[in-house]
């Protein structure tokens, strides 16, 4: 074993769980968005980046239709199934809120199953899986495990698939076997980024551009700070924003939010109050028109090769975030703050919100001194110390 995050490792892993060497080894990763918070469900702008965490799957396929599901990363066996049994009501491993970390990759081959891409017996296999991204911190571990399980399948069934199909069959896993009603935001920066860019996609139709994004040319840094924090108002909310957003939509006779323009923000504003629409509703619906155009203004400005100019973007969002969409938290806030406070060029809570992480955006001489202020605000205000790291744009899904 030479690595210690790697192939190597993965193998021994999958020879010592089903006691044969794996037909191959896959690798997807977590991520953090730049830019575009709740805007992927209102079919508007986003714009992650891939972390260099990854979720491993070291894989064989198997002739009788069982799928034998195991992780390094969680206590418990092999879990066993049929992938002719597999349904979204059963829930199959049991999903989601039904329990069951089994119910991800196993929610993929049902997905691939029900859109036909696999048929008959097909979809047996066994999977090992070990991942360094953090679970639950807002840098899409699922996703990760989802799309590296399809990108396996994909290879060992040679499917066929684009990276893009693949992001949306694990949505439609996520959504239906496992129960999380989640945007495409994730799957598709897990499936389809690449290294030293972000990733600019359109949910609607998911036109995609792949971004430079060179922080080290530039001397700068994003440090992804997990506040470790996870509160229980999450996942309630996410349906609340989703519902009140699709209202909103509704009552301006719009497909979605993002059919609102930027310049059309006041007079659709005032048309929802004149409609009865309650002021929480209205300030979702600010917070997503504003948030498509703090995409576009990031875009402009990396493609003006002035990376640094994104850090008050960065800092407005998270304003948005706080004040008109009501996602953050008190960690999250004083993240922002403190960073900014320290010296970083913009700072913003990524991810779905209520805990998880945020990204701080630093001039790299600043970066410890920033790091350092966070941590000792943290301690201050009798938080536990958060995980800080580099954001090093890399690679989507991949076969090792
Ligand atoms: P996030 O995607 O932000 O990390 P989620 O709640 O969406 O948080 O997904 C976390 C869940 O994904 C875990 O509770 C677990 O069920 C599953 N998961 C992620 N990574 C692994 C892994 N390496 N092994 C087993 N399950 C995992
Ligand atoms: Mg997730």
């Amino acid at each position: 074993m030479t690595d210690e995050h790697g192939p190597g490792r993965i193998t021994a892993g999958f020879r010592e769980v089903y006691g044969s060497e794996p037909g191959g080894v896959w690798a997807a990763p977590g991520r953090v968005n730049l830019i575009g918070e709740h805007t992927d469900y209102n079919d508007g702008f986003v714009m992650p980046l891939a972390l260099p965490h990854t979720c491993l799957a070291a894989a064989s396929p198997r002739t009788d239709g069982v799928l034998r599901l195991h992780s390094g990363d969680v206590p418990g066996g092999v879990v066993e199934l049929r992938v002719e049994d597999l349904s979204p009501v059963a829930g199959g491993a049991g999903g989601g809120d039904r329990g069951g970390w089994a119910a991800y990759p196993a929610g993929v081959v049902w997905a691939l199953r029900e859109a036909g891409v696999l048929t008959g017996a097909d979809g047996g296999a066994e999977l090992h899986f070990e991942s360094t991204v953090p679970t639950g911190a807002g840098l899409s571990s699922s996703a990760a495990l989802e799309v590296v399980t399809a990108t396996a399948l994909n290879d060992l069934y040679g499917l066929g698939l684009t990276p893009a199909r693949i992001a949306r069959l694990c949505q439609r896993a996520e959504n239906a076997f496992v129960g999380v009603p989640c945007g495409i935001m994730d799957q598709m920066a897990s499936a389809c980024c690449t290294e030293g860019h972000a990733l600019f996609l359109d949910a609607r139709d998911l036109a995609q551009r792949q971004v430079p994004f060179d922080l080290a040319a530039e001397g700068l840094r994003l440090l992804v700070v997990d506040t470790r924090v996870k509160h229980e108002l999450g996942d309630g909310a996410y349906a609340s924003r989703r519902a009140a957003c699709e209202a909103a939509a509704r009552a301006l006779g719009v497909r979605a939010l993002r059919d609102v323009p930027f310049e059309g923000l006041e007079a659709a504003l005032a048309e929802l109050e004149r409609l009865g629409c309650d002021a929480a509703t209205r300030r979702r619906v600010r917070h997503v028109v504003t948030e498509d155009r703090r995409v576009e203004e990031v875009i402009e400005r990396l493609d003006a090769g002035d990376t640094r100019s994104i850090g008050p973007v960065l800092t407005a969002g998270h304003a948005s975030c706080r004040d008109d969409f009501e996602i953050s938290c008190e960690e999250l806030d004083l993240v922002v703050e403190s960073g900014c406070a320290a010296g970083a060029l913009g700072a913003r809570m990524t991810g779905g919100g209520f805990g998880g992480s945020a990204i701080v955006l630093v001039a790299e001489g600043d970066a410890e001194a920033v790091s350092k202020a966070v941590t000792v605000a943290f301690g201050a205000a009798g938080h536990r110390p958060p995980r800080i790291f580099p954001a090093v744009p890399s690679s989507g899904a991949r076969r090792l």
